[in-house]
């Protein structure tokens, strides 16, 4: 399923998944939580399953086609698999802007290697998951290829369905999952798992018996079942995603490709894995509101928005269409707000060219307006702000966030309302 590029930009957790099983859920969850998510490459999520005993083939990583011709001749492997990493799935239907088709290409001659990764590297790549100029890649993984006999698709997730973790499984994998989903529904298969008991031995062989696995085959699914399983609750994941679960005519069962995602809450017991969060794609305004504890969501109008809850967050913008305009980002506080994270904010918002005037629209729970006054009447004075700027704060200290404002002596528009600030700012903006 594309993530990216859904209406309301909101709603981007920049997440990929190979199936649209878990898009329901997936996109509940990200229309109200406007978080960063930790993206890991292929590669890196390879290299966390290899240490947690999960068998997948051998591989390098590299950034340059130099690189990957001796990445290719140190495997010394009868056949070689080069796949560009980027974030997004589908990469094996994609497309590079330098004409070549496919992200992932097998090959037995490591000059070929090479000649292919001059190809992806530094150009873009499109899949049905990026937009549609698709995304840089930096990196190519240059892996031993191994004979398929049988694609299977294997996910494991945490579900707020069954309140936990749910094993889902079909013997039809591959590139195209999310048309057995839509077209074969019976071919899915689910095993839910009750967290305190963990996977069960009959669980496992189950799952592995329905995706098609049989004989010895079966038990060694199962096996590879149970250490992703053991992974999943590990590191912490929210979904570990491997399509295809394959099979090799020489009888083993490998992970052929990996997706996984993290909770965000476990970042402060998961700091190793966190430390590699790769940002190469994401937007950097995101990137730098991070670093003070701010969100930031870009989107395509030309309104600021300054708000303190995501709920406030898709209001604000909701009520700013309603009258006309269109918002051109929205910037979460949460709370326990500081003065100098009011100024970064405003810092940010202001980077962005299309943003033609600024709407702040605070309700002060655990926020102390007071604070947010003195932020937003520093911000305006050490940034010289050129764009109007309309401002709707309410509850805790309010009067006194007030008072500072109208004395400031600053050209701040209050409203009383957020109605009344929504039709402020769009008649602020002087008509093109
Ligand atoms: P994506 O899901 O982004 O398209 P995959 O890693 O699933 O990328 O690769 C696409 C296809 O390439 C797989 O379905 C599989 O058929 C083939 N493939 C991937 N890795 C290997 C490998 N190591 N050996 C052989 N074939 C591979
Ligand atoms: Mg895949």
């Amino acid at each position: 399923m594309a993530v990216r590029g859904l209406s309301v930009r909101i709603s981007v957790l920049p997440v990929y998944f190979d199936s649209s099983i878990l898009s329901s859920f997936v996109v509940l969850m990200v229309r109200v939580i406007p978080v960063r998510c930790l993206n890991l490459q292929e590669y890196q999520s390879k290299k966390i399953m290899a240490d947690h005993g999960v068998t997948v083939q051998r591989f390098f990583v590299a950034d340059n086609s130099q690189d990957a011709l001796e990445a290719a001749k140190r495997l010394k492997a009868k056949e070689i698999v080069l796949k560009a990493q980027i974030l997004a799935g589908g990469r094996g239907k994609g497309s590079f802007t330098s004409g070549l088709k496919g992200g992932v290409h097998l090959t037995k001659n490591p000059d070929e290697v090479e000649k292919l990764a001059k190809q992806m590297l530094g150009y873009n790549l499109i899949t049905n998951q990026t937009t549609k100029d698709g995304v840089k890649v930096n990196k190519v993984m240059v892996a031993e290829a191994l004979d398929i006999s049988r694609e299977t698709y294997l996910a494991i997730l945490m579900d707020r369905a069954f309140n936990g973790p749910v094993i889902v499984g079909s013997p039809q994998g591959g590139m195209d999952i999310e048309e057995v989903a839509a077209t074969k529904p019976e071919l899915i298969f689910k095993e839910v798992i009750d967290i305190f008991e963990g996977v069960r031995e009959d669980q496992a062989l189950r799952m592995a018996a329905s995706m098609g696995f049989k004989g010895l085959l079966r038990q060694q699914a199962a096996e590879e079942i149970k250490k992703l399983y053991h992974l999943f609750l590990k590191v912490d994941a929210i979904q570990v995603e491997v399509n295809p679960f394959g099979e090799t005519p020489d009888g083993q069962v490998v992970c052929f490709d990996a997706k996984i995602n993290f909770d965000d809450n476990a970042e402060f017991r998961q700091k190793e894995i966190f430390s590699q969060d790769d940002t190469s794609e994401s937007d950097p305004l995101e990137c730098e509101a991070a670093k003070y504890d701010l969100k930031y969501v870009g989107m395509d109008g030309n309104i600021a928005c300054f708000v303190n809850g995501a709920g406030l967050a898709m209001a604000t913008c909701d009520i700013i269409e309603l009258h006309g305009g269109k918002p051109a980002n929205f910037l979460d506080l949460g709370g326990g707000v500081q003065e100098n994270q009011v100024y970064q904010a405003f810092k940010l918002l202001t980077a962005d060219p299309k943003v033609e005037a600024i709407l702040v629209n605070i309700f002060g729970g655990i926020v102390n307006c007071a604070i947010i006054a003195h932020g937003i009447t520093k911000a305006c004075r050490e940034l010289r702000l050129k764009v109007p700027l309309v401002v709707r704060l309410e509850g805790t200290n309010v009067n006194e966030a007030k008072r500072i404002l109208d004395e400031s002596g600053l050209p701040i528009t209050s409203a009383s309302n957020l109605e009344d600030a929504a039709q402020k700012a769009v008649a602020s903006m002087v008509p093109k």
